[in-house]
């Protein structure tokens, strides 16, 4: 491991510990993090001494969400498609490019790993903000930290919501359209009540808190977990999860046509620094 890996594997006991590290950018998720996610992953899956894998952050912020201003930005660097099999997005233009590099980089990934075999544990303290909902929300069990805020504030860029879009069934249809609609952040607390939150810890005890449900979780059947897991993703999906997701994905896209069609760019002309100022709803 060095410190400029731009995501640490590490295993403690029988937990694997992925984090994503890029504390300087709140560790906003370009496509080298993606990969390197999905790399780590994969390593603990394979790793027969790991039973619970958690996903952290490094620093103040779990993630500020999807890169779109850092200097490491890198949405025109090819990569080996591992979510779909669809063509490289690189030299596409338009609807072809963006639907080809975010079925693959956003809403494939999401997917791929939210059907890990292992149990996954998002730890997150303080900004968990669109991309990085998204990252939460693939986790089985989320334990959060009482300075931790979340949110989806994408609708401000004219578009429904991030690529995963689970929030109805994570946080109910209603809450959804509370979040959708406003922008606004919402608490560790609000998301403890809405159910999307397994437990909210203070501060100082969220990696204690978190290894320590990882270490009972560990002491299960691993074969059992993956089956557990399975059984409840796919009484997730027969609750329409993937269908619902399939087509909002469409209008998704949808809207960073129209936005590309009638302004200036697929974000409707917004970037990293209009976006860092959600209201705090919460
Ligand atoms: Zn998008």
């Amino acid at each position: 491991m060095t410190d400029t890996d731009v995501v640490t594997y590490e295993v403690r006991g029988t937990t694997a510990v992925v984090t994503m590290n890029r504390p300087e950018y709140r560790n906003a998720q370009n496509s080298q993090m993606t990969y390197a996610l999905d790399a780590a992953f994969g390593r603990a899956v394979e790793d027969d001494a790991v039973s619970v894998i958690v996903l952290a952050g490094a620093g103040k912020h779990f993630s500020a969400g999807h890169d779109i201003g850092t200097p490491g930005r890198d949405v025109d660097v090819h990569y080996d498609n591992a979510a779909v099999m669809w063509w490289d997005h690189v030299g596409r233009e338009g609807g072809d490019l963006r639907y080809a590099r975010e079925m693959e980089v956003y809403l494939g990934m999401c997917r791929r790993w939210r059907d890990l075999p292992k149990p996954v544990i998002a730890m997150v303290q303080g900004a968990c903000i669109a991309g990085g909902l998204m990252l939460a929300f693939v986790c089985d069990l989320i334990v959060a930290s009482d300075d931790a805020f979340f949110g989806d504030p994408v609708v401000r860029m004219g578009i429904p919501g991030v690529e995963y879009f689970a929030h109805p069934w994570v946080i109910g249809p209603r809450a959804a359209k509370e979040i959708l609609f406003t922008g606004d952040r919402f608490s560790a607390q609000r998301a403890y009540e809405w159910g999307m939150v397994n437990r909210v810890v203070p501060r100082d005890t969220l990696e204690q808190e978190t290894f320590a449900v990882a270490a009972r979780i560990a002491e299960m059947p691993r074969f059992g977990l993956a089956l557990t897991k399975r059984a409840v993703n796919n009484c997730e999906d027969a609750m329409g999860m993937r269908t619902g997701m399939e087509s909002v994905f469409g209008l998704h896209h949808f809207a960073h046509a129209h936005n590309a069609e009638v302004g200036t760019d697929s974000l409707g002309g917004m970037d990293a620094r209009s976006m860092k100022q959600v209201p705090d709803g919460s």
